[in-house]
């Protein structure tokens, strides 16, 4: 990763999917965002503010079971949970370049997975929970001057991050 990051706290469920929704209006075509953590971090959660943002009315819930689902919007939303891949070759049966390197956003759950198939630009959230039952730690880094500038632009829209070292 290139970046120092950000840490930023979110203290519920609805915290999370507004920062999320807060990202969306600086997405473009060909994004990847790697969201990482453990069962219940809350990586769909933030996928849905994600949708949201980008003004997809359908529910998003996890794709576990069918690895990938696409929901059809001005800017498509491409959303995997990779959670079940035996091997991270799997995702050649899929044809992910069509999604990776396509005309929406591709956001993965458990991208660290597959991270030798993440593009050399990409964001990176790895979620955490902390002791509070509702709070959760949000790591943001990137690869890429895309992200750099993205990620400068987000930062402004929201008070509550704080610079990792
Ligand atoms: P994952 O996709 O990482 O397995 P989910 O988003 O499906 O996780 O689930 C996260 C769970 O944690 C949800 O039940 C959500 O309501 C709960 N939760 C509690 N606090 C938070 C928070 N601050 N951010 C996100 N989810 C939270
Ligand atoms: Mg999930």
């Amino acid at each position: 990763m290139d970046s120092k990051g950000l840490i930023i706290r979110t203290n519920s469920p609805n915290e999370t999917q507004n920062l999320a929704e807060s990202l969306s209006p600086f997405l473009a075509a060909g994004d990847v965002i790697s969201l990482c953590g453990d069962l219940g971090a809350g990586k769909t959660c933030f996928t849905q503010g994600l949708a949201k943002g980008l003004g997809i009315g359908e529910r998003v819930t996890s794709p576990t079971f069918n690895l990938i689902k696409e929901y059809r919007n001005t800017l498509p939303l491409y959303h995997f949970d990779v959670y079940r891949l035996k091997k991270p070759e799997e995702l050649y049966d899929i044809g992910y370049e069509e999604y990776f390197y396509g005309e929406g956003v591709t956001v993965i759950e458990w991208g660290e997975k597959v991270s030798s198939f993440l593009p050399d630009v990409y964001l990176r959230i790895e979620l955490k929970r902390l002791l509070e039952e509702n709070a959760r730690e949000l790591r943001i880094t990137y690869r890429g001057e895309r992200w750099k500038d993205v990620v400068e632009k987000w930062k402004k829209t929201d008070k509550r991050y704080s610079t990792s070292d």
